[in-house]
């Protein structure tokens, strides 16, 4: 209990200091190995063969990450689970004191292994589930990792999400349902995302996956994860574009196994400058990139970055589209816009908040030019 309390402020306060400035990464995913012990037919992101990223090399860049002033490092792949040395990563991810997250199949958790990531103080798991029963597209399934799910929900002293994908490669939507459900059922949190194609780029949804996306948008997240309360991936889910600023490159970074920094998975080679030379001048120049891709962008990790940069400059405009069209909004987002946005004494709790979570925060430039819209 007492790690979860610990753990929601250190969330909360990496949320603070995103809202306070607009000049750090708030989110960097970075490849420890490339291979994967799977073979999903949609993934462009695994290989079977490439060997892990030497220790050093990863806790030199886990290193200058924490420089540029990154808030949340997660690690993906490929498996990372299949580096030798993950929890030394994770080790030196906390050491900075930026949050530690992990992206995963999930075959090659055990009780062992939930035990080493505890004691590595991992803070964050996300699982990916694809249907019920494994098929010719993906092997990650319900069937097969349930048994996972249970190991976690009884062990793991960090935050675990399920993540289940609508798209037309996944034949039967309700399958993301069940999913979700199960997630919940077992007391973890549950997410949604849609299939994009080589670019990032939306693939239109079939019909009857929008109700079930919807439905799973419904269950309620905490505010912090703003995954399933945000308007990016509704609109894409309607096969909708969405008018917004991507920030890859800056607010958020990816980094692969060569350790070159690219804007996200589906755009490597942009700008690909190695991270060890990446400075704060690259940091703001690729954050203030456009991109051409950012209309039917799926990348939700980046959607939720740009969530915070619009909270930061528009924060009315930014709640009032987080409520659904039918006005139903979660319990989180009604008590946030009372407190910040509504409330005669909005100005106390944004003070009160500012100096509760970010110590220092009044003498920071960046404050004053937070605009209520
Ligand atoms: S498990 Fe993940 S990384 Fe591996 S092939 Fe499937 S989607 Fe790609
Ligand atoms: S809009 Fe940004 S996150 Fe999305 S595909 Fe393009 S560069 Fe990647």
């Amino acid at each position: 209990m007492l790690t979860t309390a610990k753990r929601r402020w250190r969330e909360a306060t990496m949320v603070a200091r995103g809202l306070q400035s607009g000049r750090h990464p708030v989110l960097a995913q970075i490849v420890p190995i490339r291979r994967c012990n799977l073979a999903c037919v949609y993934c462009n992101e695994f290989d079977d063969h490439s060997a892990p990223v030497p220790l050093d090399a990863m806790l030199e860049r886990i290193d200058h990450l924490a420089r540029l002033g990154t808030s949340r490092i997660e690690l993906s792949g490929g498996e990372p689970l299949l580096h030798p040395d993950l929890d030394a990563i994770i080790q030196r991810i906390r050491r900075h004191g930026a949050l530690a997250g992990l992206i995963t199949n999930g075959y090659l958790l055990s009780e062992k292994r939930i035990a080493r990531l505890n004691e590595a103080r991992l803070d964050h798991l996300q699982i990916s589930i694809d249907n019920v029963v494994p098929d010719d597209t993906s092997k990650k399934s319900l069937k097969v990792l349930d048994r996972k799910l249970q190991m976690l929900a009884r062990h793991a002293s960090f935050g675990v999400n399920v993540n289940s994908v609508l798209g037309a490669e996944l034949r039967i939507p309700e399958d993301a349902l069940t999913i979700a459900r199960r997630a919940r059922e077992l007391g973890l949190t549950a997410t949604v995302g849609l299939i994009h194609d080589a670019g990032g780029t939306l693939v239109p949804l079939p019909p009857g996956h929008y109700r079930v996306y919807d439905e799973i948008a419904r269950m309620t997240a905490p505010f912090y994860t703003v995954q399933n309360q945000n308007d990016f991936q509704r609109h894409l889910a309607l096969g909708q574009p969405n008018d917004w600023h991507c920030s890859a490159g800056g607010r958020y970074l990816y980094i692969c196994e060569d350790g070159l920094v690219h804007w996200c998975s589906q755009q490597r080679g942009h700008p690909g400058i190695p991270l060890a030379d990446y400075t704060p001048a690259d940091v703001e120049r690729e954050a203030a990139t456009p991109k051409t891709c950012a209309p039917l962008c799926t990348v939700s990790c980046v959607h939720r970055v740009a969530l915070l940069d619009r909270l930061r400059t528009r924060p009315l405009d930014t709640i009032e589209a987080m409520v659904p069209p039918d006005g139903r909004a979660p319990a989180s987002v009604r008590v946030l816009r009372w407190m910040f946005v509504t409330s005669r004494h909005r100005d106390r709790f944004r003070r009160l908040a500012a100096r509760l979570l970010v110590p220092g925060a009044r003498s920071r430039p960046d404050v004053s030019s937070t605009r209520l819209s």
